[in-house]
Protein backbone atom coordinates (compact mmCIF):
# COMPACT_ATOMS: atom_id res chain seq x y z
CA UNK A 1 0.00 0.00 0.00
CA UNK A 2 1.95 3.32 -0.88
CA UNK A 3 -0.72 5.30 0.75
CA UNK A 4 -0.17 4.01 4.04
CA UNK A 5 2.84 4.00 6.17
CA UNK A 6 2.33 1.77 8.89
CA UNK A 7 0.05 0.85 12.10
CA UNK A 8 0.21 3.26 14.96
CA UNK A 9 -0.62 2.40 18.19
CA UNK A 10 -2.63 5.44 19.87
CA UNK A 11 -1.84 4.87 23.39
CA UNK A 12 2.58 4.22 23.62
CA UNK A 13 2.85 4.86 19.59
CA UNK A 14 4.55 1.67 19.19
CA UNK A 15 4.65 1.18 14.89
CA UNK A 16 3.11 -2.15 12.95
CA UNK A 17 3.55 -3.64 9.75
CA UNK A 18 -0.01 -2.90 8.01
CA UNK A 19 -0.79 -6.55 7.46
CA UNK A 20 -4.83 -6.92 6.84
CA UNK A 21 -5.38 -8.83 9.74
CA UNK A 22 -3.85 -6.62 12.29
CA UNK A 23 -5.57 -6.38 15.67
CA UNK A 24 -4.70 -3.96 19.00
CA UNK A 25 -1.38 -3.15 20.07
CA UNK A 26 1.00 -5.53 22.68
CA UNK A 27 -0.46 -3.13 25.28
CA UNK A 28 -4.00 -3.31 24.39
CA UNK A 29 -4.01 0.08 22.56
CA UNK A 30 -6.16 0.29 19.40
CA UNK A 31 -3.90 0.86 16.24
CA UNK A 32 -4.73 3.94 13.69
CA UNK A 33 -3.57 3.73 10.17
CA UNK A 34 -0.87 6.63 9.24
CA UNK A 35 -1.07 7.70 5.84
CA UNK A 36 1.72 9.17 3.39
CA UNK A 37 0.17 12.23 2.78
CA UNK A 38 3.05 13.49 0.86
CA UNK A 39 2.35 10.68 -1.39
CA UNK A 40 -1.44 11.63 -1.89
CA UNK A 41 -1.07 15.10 -2.25
CA UNK A 42 1.29 14.35 -5.29
CA UNK A 43 -0.40 11.67 -6.94
CA UNK A 44 -4.00 12.48 -6.75
CA UNK A 45 -6.08 15.97 -6.79
CA UNK A 46 -9.55 16.13 -5.72
CA UNK A 47 -10.62 16.52 -9.40
CA UNK A 48 -9.12 12.97 -9.86
CA UNK A 49 -11.93 11.86 -7.37
CA UNK A 50 -15.04 14.04 -8.47
CA UNK A 51 -14.36 12.35 -12.10
CA UNK A 52 -14.85 9.08 -10.85
CA UNK A 53 -18.06 7.30 -12.07
CA UNK A 54 -17.70 4.78 -8.90
CA UNK A 55 -20.50 5.75 -7.11
CA UNK A 56 -19.49 4.22 -3.82
CA UNK A 57 -16.56 4.86 -1.13
CA UNK A 58 -14.73 3.06 -2.92
CA UNK A 59 -14.35 6.17 -5.16
CA UNK A 60 -11.90 7.28 -2.09
CA UNK A 61 -8.97 4.49 -2.68
CA UNK A 62 -6.30 6.94 -1.86
CA UNK A 63 -7.18 7.73 1.15
CA UNK A 64 -8.04 3.73 1.68
CA UNK A 65 -5.89 1.39 3.65
CA UNK A 66 -5.82 -1.58 0.98
CA UNK A 67 -4.01 -2.97 -1.74
CA UNK A 68 -3.70 -1.84 -5.29
CA UNK A 69 -5.53 -5.60 -6.36
CA UNK A 70 -7.61 -5.32 -3.50
CA UNK A 71 -11.45 -6.58 -4.98
CA UNK A 72 -14.46 -4.07 -4.22
CA UNK A 73 -17.26 -5.85 -2.29
CA UNK A 74 -20.39 -6.44 -4.76
CA UNK A 75 -22.76 -3.79 -2.48
CA UNK A 76 -23.49 -0.33 -3.51
CA UNK A 77 -22.37 1.35 0.15
CA UNK A 78 -22.02 5.07 0.59
CA UNK A 79 -22.36 7.77 -2.12
CA UNK A 80 -25.76 8.80 -0.10
CA UNK A 81 -27.39 11.98 -0.33
CA UNK A 82 -26.59 15.21 1.31
CA UNK A 83 -29.49 17.20 1.11
CA UNK A 84 -29.66 20.50 1.51
CA UNK A 85 -33.09 21.91 3.94
CA UNK A 86 -33.37 25.67 3.94
CA UNK A 87 -36.36 25.59 6.06
CA UNK A 88 -34.96 22.98 9.00
CA UNK A 89 -32.04 25.78 8.91
CA UNK A 90 -34.50 28.54 9.10
CA UNK A 91 -36.34 26.62 12.05
CA UNK A 92 -32.75 25.94 13.72
CA UNK A 93 -31.44 29.66 12.74
CA UNK A 94 -28.76 28.65 10.93
CA UNK A 95 -27.51 29.71 7.60
CA UNK A 96 -26.97 26.15 6.10
CA UNK A 97 -28.17 23.17 6.93
CA UNK A 98 -28.09 19.80 4.88
CA UNK A 99 -28.79 16.28 5.96
CA UNK A 100 -26.60 13.47 5.16
CA UNK A 101 -28.52 10.32 4.95
CA UNK A 102 -26.92 7.16 5.34
CA UNK A 103 -29.61 5.38 5.97
CA UNK A 104 -30.22 4.44 2.31
CA UNK A 105 -26.85 2.19 2.68
CA UNK A 106 -28.17 -1.38 1.38
CA UNK A 107 -28.44 -2.35 4.67
CA UNK A 108 -29.52 0.67 6.07
CA UNK A 109 -27.17 2.18 8.34
CA UNK A 110 -23.73 3.73 8.43
CA UNK A 111 -22.48 0.77 9.31
CA UNK A 112 -22.09 -0.66 5.73
CA UNK A 113 -19.17 1.40 5.04
CA UNK A 114 -17.22 -0.13 7.92
CA UNK A 115 -18.26 -3.87 6.81
CA UNK A 116 -17.39 -2.96 3.10
CA UNK A 117 -13.75 -2.37 4.15
CA UNK A 118 -14.25 -5.63 6.57
CA UNK A 119 -15.06 -7.58 4.40
CA UNK A 120 -12.27 -6.43 1.46
CA UNK A 121 -9.45 -6.79 3.90
CA UNK A 122 -10.80 -10.70 5.19
CA UNK A 123 -10.44 -11.40 1.76
CA UNK A 124 -7.50 -9.74 1.58
CA UNK A 125 -6.12 -11.60 4.12
CA UNK A 126 -7.38 -15.06 2.84
CA UNK A 127 -9.89 -15.58 5.38
CA UNK A 128 -13.62 -17.09 4.56
CA UNK A 129 -15.40 -16.37 7.67
CA UNK A 130 -16.10 -13.21 9.45
CA UNK A 131 -17.77 -12.17 13.23
CA UNK A 132 -18.56 -9.24 15.00
CA UNK A 133 -20.61 -8.59 18.12
CA UNK A 134 -22.68 -5.42 17.65
CA UNK A 135 -25.87 -3.42 19.13
CA UNK A 136 -27.61 -4.62 15.59
CA UNK A 137 -26.18 -2.38 12.89
CA UNK A 138 -22.79 -3.85 12.62
CA UNK A 139 -24.16 -7.02 12.63
CA UNK A 140 -26.61 -6.84 9.94
CA UNK A 141 -24.50 -4.78 7.86
CA UNK A 142 -21.63 -7.57 7.89
CA UNK A 143 -24.39 -10.16 7.38
CA UNK A 144 -25.26 -8.09 4.18
CA UNK A 145 -21.63 -7.41 2.63
CA UNK A 146 -20.25 -10.85 3.30
CA UNK A 147 -23.22 -12.99 2.26
CA UNK A 148 -22.57 -10.47 -0.80
CA UNK A 149 -19.09 -11.06 -0.95
CA UNK A 150 -19.63 -14.91 -0.22
CA UNK A 151 -18.44 -15.17 3.14
CA UNK A 152 -19.68 -17.02 6.31
CA UNK A 153 -20.41 -14.99 9.28
CA UNK A 154 -20.75 -15.76 12.79
CA UNK A 155 -22.75 -12.98 14.74
CA UNK A 156 -23.42 -11.98 18.19
CA UNK A 157 -26.22 -9.34 19.27
CA UNK A 158 -27.72 -8.38 22.74
CA UNK A 159 -31.16 -9.90 23.30
CA UNK A 160 -32.51 -6.29 23.25
CA UNK A 161 -31.74 -5.78 19.13
CA UNK A 162 -35.06 -4.34 17.45
CA UNK A 163 -36.55 -7.54 15.38
CA UNK A 164 -35.72 -5.64 11.93
CA UNK A 165 -32.24 -5.84 12.92
CA UNK A 166 -32.37 -9.75 13.72
CA UNK A 167 -34.81 -10.15 10.78
CA UNK A 168 -31.83 -8.58 8.33
CA UNK A 169 -28.97 -10.80 10.00
CA UNK A 170 -31.24 -14.17 9.72
CA UNK A 171 -32.04 -13.21 5.85
CA UNK A 172 -28.18 -12.49 4.73
CA UNK A 173 -27.78 -16.05 6.48
CA UNK A 174 -25.73 -15.30 9.04
CA UNK A 175 -24.81 -17.86 11.76
CA UNK A 176 -26.81 -15.68 14.41
CA UNK A 177 -26.21 -16.02 18.39
CA UNK A 178 -28.53 -13.65 20.37
CA UNK A 179 -26.75 -13.19 23.97
CA UNK A 180 -28.93 -13.31 27.32
CA UNK A 181 -26.94 -10.47 28.29
CA UNK A 182 -25.78 -7.01 27.94
CA UNK A 183 -23.71 -5.25 24.89
CA UNK A 184 -20.69 -5.66 27.12
CA UNK A 185 -21.52 -9.08 27.45
CA UNK A 186 -21.95 -9.55 24.79
CA UNK A 187 -18.78 -8.38 23.17
CA UNK A 188 -16.51 -10.37 25.29
CA UNK A 189 -18.49 -13.27 24.39
CA UNK A 190 -17.67 -12.82 20.20
CA UNK A 191 -14.05 -11.84 21.19
CA UNK A 192 -13.88 -15.48 23.24
CA UNK A 193 -14.91 -16.91 20.05
CA UNK A 194 -12.96 -15.22 17.74
CA UNK A 195 -10.30 -15.64 19.82
CA UNK A 196 -11.00 -19.45 19.78
CA UNK A 197 -11.70 -20.11 16.40
CA UNK A 198 -9.71 -18.06 14.33
CA UNK A 199 -12.26 -15.51 12.39
CA UNK A 200 -11.65 -12.62 10.62
CA UNK A 201 -12.44 -9.87 13.33
CA UNK A 202 -15.10 -7.19 12.32
CA UNK A 203 -15.54 -5.40 15.51
CA UNK A 204 -14.17 -1.69 15.40
CA UNK A 205 -12.59 -1.71 18.38
CA UNK A 206 -9.88 -4.39 17.54
CA UNK A 207 -9.67 -3.95 13.80
CA UNK A 208 -8.44 -0.25 12.93
CA UNK A 209 -9.41 -0.77 9.24
CA UNK A 210 -12.99 -0.56 9.57
CA UNK A 211 -12.97 2.89 11.55
CA UNK A 212 -11.37 3.72 7.50
CA UNK A 213 -14.24 2.53 5.76
CA UNK A 214 -16.36 4.96 8.35
CA UNK A 215 -14.26 8.10 7.73
CA UNK A 216 -15.63 7.74 4.27
CA UNK A 217 -18.74 9.55 5.56
CA UNK A 218 -16.55 12.55 6.22
CA UNK A 219 -15.11 12.41 2.60
CA UNK A 220 -18.73 12.37 0.67
CA UNK A 221 -19.67 15.43 2.96
CA UNK A 222 -16.88 17.61 1.77
CA UNK A 223 -16.72 16.33 -2.12
CA UNK A 224 -20.30 16.85 -1.90
CA UNK A 225 -20.30 20.62 -0.98
CA UNK A 226 -17.38 21.26 -3.57
CA UNK A 227 -14.61 20.32 -1.83
CA UNK A 228 -15.66 22.63 1.20
CA UNK A 229 -16.55 22.19 5.05
CA UNK A 230 -18.91 22.90 7.02
CA UNK A 231 -18.63 24.48 10.61
CA UNK A 232 -19.73 21.67 12.21
CA UNK A 233 -21.22 17.56 12.25
CA UNK A 234 -23.43 16.29 14.63
CA UNK A 235 -23.63 13.00 14.75
CA UNK A 236 -24.41 10.41 17.65
CA UNK A 237 -21.96 8.25 19.33
CA UNK A 238 -22.18 4.64 21.28
CA UNK A 239 -19.14 3.13 20.93
CA UNK A 240 -17.25 6.01 19.45
CA UNK A 241 -16.20 4.44 15.83
CA UNK A 242 -18.13 6.54 13.79
CA UNK A 243 -17.37 9.73 15.54
CA UNK A 244 -13.50 8.78 15.46
CA UNK A 245 -13.85 8.33 11.76
CA UNK A 246 -15.87 11.15 10.85
CA UNK A 247 -12.73 13.47 12.15
CA UNK A 248 -10.06 11.33 10.49
CA UNK A 249 -11.80 11.51 7.84
CA UNK A 250 -11.64 15.30 7.44
CA UNK A 251 -8.02 15.64 8.75
CA UNK A 252 -7.24 13.58 5.78
CA UNK A 253 -8.78 15.12 3.63
CA UNK A 254 -6.75 18.74 5.25
CA UNK A 255 -3.27 17.00 5.88
CA UNK A 256 -3.44 15.84 1.74
CA UNK A 257 -4.17 19.53 0.82
CA UNK A 258 -7.88 18.85 -0.54
CA UNK A 259 -9.61 21.17 2.02
CA UNK A 260 -8.25 24.11 3.87
CA UNK A 261 -10.87 24.16 7.06
CA UNK A 262 -11.78 21.48 10.19
CA UNK A 263 -15.20 20.81 11.31
CA UNK A 264 -15.93 21.42 14.93
CA UNK A 265 -17.70 17.96 16.39
CA UNK A 266 -21.18 17.87 18.05
CA UNK A 267 -21.09 14.70 19.96
CA UNK A 268 -24.74 13.67 20.93
CA UNK A 269 -25.68 10.91 23.39
CA UNK A 270 -27.88 9.89 25.77
CA UNK A 271 -28.44 11.46 29.25
CA UNK A 272 -28.78 8.04 30.61
CA UNK A 273 -25.91 6.66 28.63
CA UNK A 274 -23.24 9.22 27.84
CA UNK A 275 -19.71 8.10 28.69
CA UNK A 276 -18.19 9.47 26.30
CA UNK A 277 -19.40 12.89 26.56
CA UNK A 278 -18.99 12.94 30.25
CA UNK A 279 -15.38 11.93 29.75
CA UNK A 280 -14.56 14.61 27.08
CA UNK A 281 -16.39 17.56 29.60
CA UNK A 282 -14.64 16.59 32.33
CA UNK A 283 -11.30 15.76 31.64
CA UNK A 284 -11.66 12.85 33.79
CA UNK A 285 -11.18 9.73 32.88
CA UNK A 286 -14.07 7.43 31.19
CA UNK A 287 -16.20 5.36 33.65
CA UNK A 288 -18.90 2.36 32.75
CA UNK A 289 -22.69 3.94 32.52
CA UNK A 290 -25.88 1.77 32.09
CA UNK A 291 -27.36 1.13 29.00
CA UNK A 292 -30.39 2.84 28.92
CA UNK A 293 -31.73 4.57 26.22
CA UNK A 294 -34.30 3.74 23.44
CA UNK A 295 -31.69 4.28 20.86
CA UNK A 296 -30.21 0.64 20.84
CA UNK A 297 -27.62 1.40 18.44
CA UNK A 298 -26.22 3.89 20.94
CA UNK A 299 -26.87 2.52 24.27
CA UNK A 300 -23.54 1.50 24.83
CA UNK A 301 -21.99 1.73 28.61
CA UNK A 302 -18.52 0.46 28.23
CA UNK A 303 -17.63 2.26 24.74
CA UNK A 304 -15.05 0.28 22.94
CA UNK A 305 -13.65 2.95 21.08
CA UNK A 306 -13.17 5.91 23.70
CA UNK A 307 -9.85 7.27 23.04
CA UNK A 308 -10.46 8.44 19.62
CA UNK A 309 -13.71 9.84 20.35
CA UNK A 310 -12.68 11.42 23.03
CA UNK A 311 -9.84 13.30 20.67
CA UNK A 312 -12.57 13.79 17.84
CA UNK A 313 -14.29 16.16 20.48
CA UNK A 314 -11.40 17.72 21.73
CA UNK A 315 -9.37 18.38 18.97
CA UNK A 316 -11.88 19.54 16.89
CA UNK A 317 -13.17 22.33 19.17
CA UNK A 318 -16.18 20.64 19.11
CA UNK A 319 -19.72 20.23 21.53
CA UNK A 320 -20.51 17.07 23.71
CA UNK A 321 -24.44 17.27 24.59
CA UNK A 322 -26.65 14.85 25.41
CA UNK A 323 -30.29 13.87 24.85
CA UNK A 324 -33.41 12.16 26.39
CA UNK A 325 -35.48 9.81 25.20
CA UNK A 326 -38.22 12.30 24.64
CA UNK A 327 -36.12 14.53 22.48
CA UNK A 328 -35.00 11.45 20.27
CA UNK A 329 -38.53 10.65 19.61
CA UNK A 330 -39.33 14.53 18.52
CA UNK A 331 -36.53 14.37 16.16
CA UNK A 332 -37.85 11.44 14.80
CA UNK A 333 -40.84 13.06 14.11
CA UNK A 334 -39.53 16.41 13.06
CA UNK A 335 -36.92 14.78 10.58
CA UNK A 336 -39.72 12.82 9.06
CA UNK A 337 -41.97 15.34 8.47
CA UNK A 338 -39.38 18.18 7.78
CA UNK A 339 -37.05 16.36 5.84
CA UNK A 340 -39.27 13.22 4.45
CA UNK A 341 -35.85 11.08 6.57
CA UNK A 342 -37.02 8.35 8.50
CA UNK A 343 -34.50 7.43 10.63
CA UNK A 344 -33.75 4.96 13.61
CA UNK A 345 -33.81 6.69 17.08
CA UNK A 346 -30.01 6.48 16.96
CA UNK A 347 -30.03 7.75 13.59
CA UNK A 348 -31.61 10.98 14.60
CA UNK A 349 -29.62 11.57 17.69
CA UNK A 350 -27.24 13.77 16.04
CA UNK A 351 -30.02 15.82 14.90
CA UNK A 352 -31.69 15.76 18.38
CA UNK A 353 -28.50 17.36 19.86
CA UNK A 354 -28.46 19.98 17.57
CA UNK A 355 -31.46 21.02 17.65
CA UNK A 356 -30.83 21.32 21.71
CA UNK A 357 -27.96 23.09 21.24
CA UNK A 358 -29.81 25.71 18.98
CA UNK A 359 -32.62 26.09 21.53
CA UNK A 360 -30.01 27.25 23.55
CA UNK A 361 -28.51 29.60 21.39
CA UNK A 362 -25.11 27.70 21.75
CA UNK A 363 -24.48 27.57 17.44
CA UNK A 364 -24.08 30.88 15.82
CA UNK A 365 -26.36 31.49 13.57
CA UNK A 366 -24.32 32.64 10.50
CA UNK A 367 -22.87 28.45 10.72
CA UNK A 368 -23.34 25.93 8.36
CA UNK A 369 -24.40 22.41 9.54
CA UNK A 370 -24.52 18.82 8.55
CA UNK A 371 -26.55 16.29 10.80
CA UNK A 372 -25.63 12.55 9.64
CA UNK A 373 -28.78 10.64 10.16
CA UNK A 374 -26.56 7.19 10.53
CA UNK A 375 -29.71 4.92 10.64
CA UNK A 376 -33.18 3.97 9.04
CA UNK A 377 -36.29 4.04 10.53
CA UNK A 378 -37.70 0.93 9.40
CA UNK A 379 -35.17 -1.23 11.42
CA UNK A 380 -36.92 -0.57 14.48
CA UNK A 381 -41.08 0.23 13.61
CA UNK A 382 -41.98 0.20 16.88
CA UNK A 383 -39.97 3.09 18.20
CA UNK A 384 -41.31 5.06 15.22
CA UNK A 385 -45.13 4.53 16.64
CA UNK A 386 -43.81 5.39 19.65
CA UNK A 387 -42.79 8.58 17.85
CA UNK A 388 -45.70 9.27 15.63
CA UNK A 389 -48.53 7.56 17.25
CA UNK A 390 -51.34 5.42 15.73
CA UNK A 391 -53.39 6.08 12.64
CA UNK A 392 -57.24 6.89 12.86
CA UNK A 393 -59.67 3.83 12.71
CA UNK A 394 -62.28 4.49 10.92
CA UNK A 395 -65.48 1.95 9.70
CA UNK A 396 -65.03 1.58 5.35
CA UNK A 397 -67.87 4.36 5.73
CA UNK A 398 -67.95 7.56 3.84
CA UNK A 399 -70.09 9.41 6.53
CA UNK A 400 -67.85 8.17 8.96
CA UNK A 401 -65.15 9.61 7.23
CA UNK A 402 -66.66 13.00 6.41
CA UNK A 403 -67.58 13.30 10.48
CA UNK A 404 -63.23 12.59 10.75
CA UNK A 405 -62.49 15.00 7.98
CA UNK A 406 -64.56 17.88 9.09
CA UNK A 407 -63.60 17.19 12.95
CA UNK A 408 -59.97 18.01 11.92
CA UNK A 409 -60.87 20.97 9.79
CA UNK A 410 -62.85 22.64 13.52
C1 LIG B 1 -23.37 2.17 15.50
C2 LIG B 1 -24.30 3.30 15.35
C3 LIG B 1 -24.04 4.56 15.89
C4 LIG B 1 -22.84 4.88 16.73
O1 LIG B 1 -21.61 4.50 16.18
P1 LIG B 1 -20.42 4.13 17.17
O2 LIG B 1 -19.29 3.82 16.30
O3 LIG B 1 -20.87 2.94 17.98
O4 LIG B 1 -20.20 5.31 18.05
C5 LIG B 1 -24.96 5.56 15.68
N1 LIG B 1 -26.10 5.35 14.98
C6 LIG B 1 -26.38 4.16 14.44
C7 LIG B 1 -27.65 4.00 13.68
C8 LIG B 1 -25.50 3.09 14.60
O5 LIG B 1 -25.81 1.91 14.08
ZN1 LIG C 1 0.56 0.33 22.36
Amino acid sequence: MKNVKCLKCIKCGKEYEALPDATTCECGGILDVIYDYDYIRENFTPDDISSSNNYTMWRYRPFLPVEEDTVQPPLRVGWSPLYEEPRMAEKLGIRKFWIKDDGLNPTASLKDRASSMGVAKAIEAGYDTIACSSTGNAASSLAGNAAAAGLKTYIFVPERAPIGKVAQLLIFGANVVSVKGNYEETFELSKAAIDEYGWYNRNAAINCYLMEGKKTVALEIAEQLGWEVPDYVALSVGDGCTIGGVWKGFKDLYNAGFTNKLPKIISVQSVNTCPINRAARTGEPWEPMEENTLADSISVGVPRNPDKAINAILESGGIPVEVTDDEILEAMRVTGRECGVFGEPAGVTGMAGLTKLCREGKIPADASVVAIVTGNGLKDTANGIKAAGEPVKLEPDIDKFRAYYESLNK
